[in-house]
C-alpha cells in the first residue's frame, strides 16, 4: 500500500492546458474518485499517475518517492480500463494469470513446449493457478476460465479485466471510467460489487468517471474537476451538503439542484429572497450571511428534495406557491415543475394525497436547511 503525492501537476497538448497546477495527497488505503465532465483531464491525470503519459510540470511521488523517472511497469500500479484491454486470443485463466507469469517466469520457461524442460516451472505455475483461482472466484468468474474475452459479456469481461489488476496486488489501482461500457442496469450491480470488492482490498486507488452517482457512492473522498482544476475535494456528503461553488452543486446529486436568481431585500428585522412572482422569508441564522457582507444580487441553490409540498411548517417561513407546468408520476412519488421566476423550478418527492395536474397553482416551502446561496459573478458559495 502506498499514498500518492500530485505537486502542482501540469499538462499541455499544444496550446490547450489539460491540467492546470493540481495537487493532492491520495491517502494509504484511501479510494478517491475523480469526477468531472467530459473533457476535464481526468483520464489525462490518471495516465500521468500510471506513468503512461509524462507531465510538463510538477511531480508524483508514491510512498513518498518520485516516480517521474519510472516507467510504468516500475511504478507498481494497476491500471483497469474501460475498454478491458484483454488479450482475445487468450483464455480467461491465461488473461488474468499473464502479469504473473511475465513477472515470475523467464522468457524461455514462458514458452509453451520448451517452458516445460525448466523443472521449477511447475511449482510456480501451481502457485499461479492457486492465485488465479482466487481472484476468479472473489469476482465470479471461476466458471469462465476456459473461455475466451469474445464469448463473455461485457460485466462479465471487466469482471475478468479486475481479476487480472487484482492478482499482481499493485501498490495502487487505477481505474479509467472502468465501469461506462456496460448498459444502466449492470453498472449499477457493478457498482454494488466493486463496493462489496472494495470492502475486502485496501489497497490505495483512484476512480475516475463522469458519473457523479459512482463518484459518491464508491468514493472515501470525492475530487470534482473542471477544466484542468480541482473544484472541490471532500467526501460525498460534504460535497452534496457543502458545495464550494455553482459548479459543484450542479454537477453533484440528480436530479439537479435548482438555481433562482434572486435579489437579497431587507425588510424590517427580515430578509427576504425575491424574484418574479417569488418570494421567500430566509430564517434568520441564513439572512445573518447578508447583514455582514451586505451582498444583495445572489443565485439561490435548493435540490429537489428540499421543494416539499404542502403548508410549511410553524417555525419556518419559506413557503411561496407557485403554477405547475410539468408533471412526471414515478410510481410511489411525482416530480413536478413549477414556475418561479424564470426558473423551471424542479420539487421531486411529491407524494400528493389528490392529484396535481399542470396549471394547478400548488402551495410549496423550501427547507431552510437546504437553502445555497452563490455570488452572481464568482459563482461561490457564500456561507
Ligand atoms: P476526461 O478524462 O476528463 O474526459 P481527458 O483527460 O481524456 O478528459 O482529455 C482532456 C482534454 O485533453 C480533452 O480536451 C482531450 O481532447 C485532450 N486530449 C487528451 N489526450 C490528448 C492527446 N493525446 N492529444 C491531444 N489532446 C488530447
Amino acid at each position: 500500500m502506498a499514498d500518492i503525492e500530485l505537486h502542482a501537476i501540469e499538462k499541455r497538448y499544444g496550446d490547450t492546458r489539460v491540467v492546470n497546477g493540481v495537487s493532492l495527497t491520495i491517502r494509504d488505503g484511501e479510494f478517491l474518485t475523480l469526477v468531472g465532465p467530459s473533457g476535464c483531464g481526468k483520464s489525462t491525470l490518471l495516465r500521468i499517475i500510471a506513468g503512461l503519459e509524462a507531465q510538463d510540470g510538477g511531480e508524483v511521488r508514491v510512498g513518498g518517492t518520485c516516480v517521474d523517472d519510472r516507467r510504468p511497469k516500475e511504478r507498481d500500479v494497476a491500471m483497469v480500463f474501460q475498454s478491458y484491454a484483454l488479450y482475445p486470443h487468450l483464455s480467461v485463466f491465461d488473461n488474468i494469470a499473464l502479469p504473473l507469469r511475465t513477472r515470475r517466469l523467464s522468457f524461455a520457461e514462458r514458452l509453451p513446449l520448451l517452458g516445460r524442460a525448466f523443472p521449477r516451472r511447475r511449482g510456480i505455475e501451481r502457485a499461479i493457478r492457486a492465485e488465479v483461482e482466487q481472484a476468479a472466484a472473489m469476482l465470479d468468474v471461476a466458471h469462465l476460465l476456459h473461455r475466451k474475452p469474445g464469448q463473455l459479456s461485457g460485466g462479465q469481461r471487466q469482471r475478468v479485466a479486475l481479476a487480472r489488476a487484482m492478482v499482481r496486488h499493485p501498490a495502487v489501482f487505477l481505474f479509467d471510467e472502468p465501469l461506462s461500457n456496460l448498459d444502466a442496469k449492470l453498472r449499477a450491480q457493478m457498482r454494488v460489487e466493486l463496493k462489496r470488492l472494495r470492502e475486502r482490498v485496501e489497497t490505495t486507488s483512484i476512480y475516475v468517471t463522469h458519473d457523479q452517482v459512482e463518484a459518491m457512492t464508491l468514493g472515501d473522498r470525492v475530487v470534482v474537476m473542471k477544466d484542468g482544476c480541482i473544484q472541490q475535494v471532500g467526501t460525498p456528503l460534504d460535497i452534496y451538503n457543502r458545495p464550494k461553488n455553482r459548479f459543484v452543486a450542479s454537477f453533484i446529486g440528480a436530479p439537479a439542484m435548482n438555481f433562482l436568481p434572486v435579489d437579497i431585500v431587507q425588510k424590517g428585522d427580515f430578509f427576504h429572497a425575491e424574484a418574479q412572482d417569488f418570494s421567500i422569508r430566509l430564517p434568520p441564522q441564513r439572512a445573518a450571511i447578508f447583514a455582514r457582507t451586505n451582498r444583495r444580487p445572489v443565485t439561490l441553490g435548493v435540490r429537489p428534495e428540499q421543494v416539499c409540498f404542502g403548508p410549511c411548517p410553524a417555525g419556518h417561513e419559506t413557503a411561496f406557491s407557485a403554477p405547475v407546468e410539468v408533471t412526471e408520476q414515478l410510481g410511489a412519488e411525482m416530480v413536478i415543475g413549477v414556475r418561479a421566476g424564470d426558473t423551471l423550478m424542479m420539487a421531486s418527492r411529491i407524494a400528493p394525497e389528490a392529484p396535481i395536474a399542470v396549471h394547478d397553482h400548488v402551495p410549496l416551502w423550501l427547507d431552510p436547511r437546504g437553502l445555497h446561496f452563490f455570488d452572481r459573478e464568482s459563482e461561490e458559495a457564500i456561507n
